[in-house]
């Protein structure tokens, strides 16, 4: 057994997985308990009377192309959430093991850790601009399976710096794996990960299409990594995890022509969080913004509540993150169109 597998669960190592209904299309099904047609008004191509391929051979390579990697190194599932929550469930032991973050982070991976009953150890981002703090990380990396780094970051927006990530990674390779969570990276200028998996066996990398694809809905989110961890947790996943309308829409919706838009329309976010992060600098109601490689900004505000409320008198949400330790006074806001854009910066201007 590779030195990375042996992080993983012992009892899940052992696991004979859930055996669910063989998947052979040159066959009709009697085998899988289903109504033999389909509800009235189904239109789907696969049939939604039927149960979907696990893990779906043709969404999985398309995946793979997409993200530039082997198939063979991509479990798909409901969002990166759902990678998040395989991978704790496979590599800590409830009672037992821990996992580090970086906080501020995005929050998921402290919920899945502790449903998990993992203890979650904090090395914060450093206050100078939240970069990374590598040495500590490394530490705590030695007692723990799982880091996970997000980069950039939700929600401060800043990319982690690439020969920290990198270092933590070497320094880990036989104590834990480094979840390395690119949900916003299409909005930076960094190259992903994905390149450095041949060397960096424990290494795992999420990438999603709820961000630059427009496709939150779908819920369809890669973890992608060495063979051995992709095949480990297709043993855990749930049998049927991807809906078959899913599969369809994805596979319709990442086709040339719908890649070539979200380019376009990830430019036209690039040029308005850039012309948003000027004119809210230069407004009274705001300390600062902070420098953002994702579709958000984080803004520190005078007085968020009133910010608040200033978004919610023209119908629009930003979040809030005031309460947040050491994010006090601090709102996220997705860039949205130009007009809901301008909405919001006149509201605040107004205030
Ligand atoms: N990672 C980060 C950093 C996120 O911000 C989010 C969603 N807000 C996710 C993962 C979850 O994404 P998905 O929709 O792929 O589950």
């Amino acid at each position: 057994m590779s030195s990375v597998l042996s992080l993983a669960r012992p009892d899940i190592l052992q696991l004979h997985p859930y055996q669910h209904a063989a998947w052979d299309p040159s066959l009709e099904r009697m085998h899988a308990n289903e109504m033999p047609w389909r509800a009235q008004g189904d239109n789907t191509s696969a049939g939604l009377n039927r149960y979907p391929e696990p893990q779906p051979h043709a969404l999985v390579e398309r995946m793979a192309r997409l993200y530039n990697v082997p198939a063979s190194q991509c479990l798909v599932g409901r969002g990166s959430d759902e990678a998040i929550d395989l991978l704790v469930r496979a590599f800590c032991r409830a009672g037992t093991d821990r996992v580090v973050i970086c906080p501020p982070t995005f929050g998921f991976y402290k919920v899945a850790a502790r449903i998990q009953g993992a203890e979650v150890v904090e090395v914060p981002l450093l206050d100078a601009g939240f970069a990374l703090d590598a040495q500590p990380v490394i530490t705590a990396g030695r007692q723990s399976k799982i880091v996970f780094l997000c980069s950039p970051n939700n929600p401060t927006g800043n990319l982690l710096d690439e020969r920290a990530i990198l270092a933590i990674c070497s320094a880990l390779a036989s104590h834990a794996l480094v979840c390395v969570d690119e949900a916003y990276i299409e909005f930076s200028v960094r190259a992903s990960l994905t390149s450095r998996l041949g060397e960096l066996p424990n290494l795992v990398v999420l990438r999603t299409l709820s961000k630059a694809y427009a496709l939150a809905g779908a819920r369809c989110g890669t973890l992608i990594a060495g063979e051995e961890i992709v095949d480990l947790l297709r043993r855990i996943i749930p049998p049927y995890a991807i809906p078959s309308s899913t599969v369809e829409e994805v596979l319709q919706l990442t086709e040339a022509p719908q890649r070539a838009i979200s380019a376009e329309r990830i430019r036209t976010v690039l040029a308005e969080r850039s012309r948003m992060r000027s004119r809210l600098e230069a407004s009274r109601a705001v300390v600062r913004v902070l420098p953002s490689d994702a579709n958000f900004l984080l803004v520190q505000c005078r007085d968020a509540a009133r910010f608040l409320e200033a978004g919610k008198s023209v119908g629009l949400l930003v979040r809030d993150f005031s309460s947040a330790p050491r994010l006090a006074g601090c709102l996220r806001i997705s860039v949205g169109t130009p007009e809901q854009n301008e909405r919001l910066l006149d509201a605040v201007e107004r205030t």
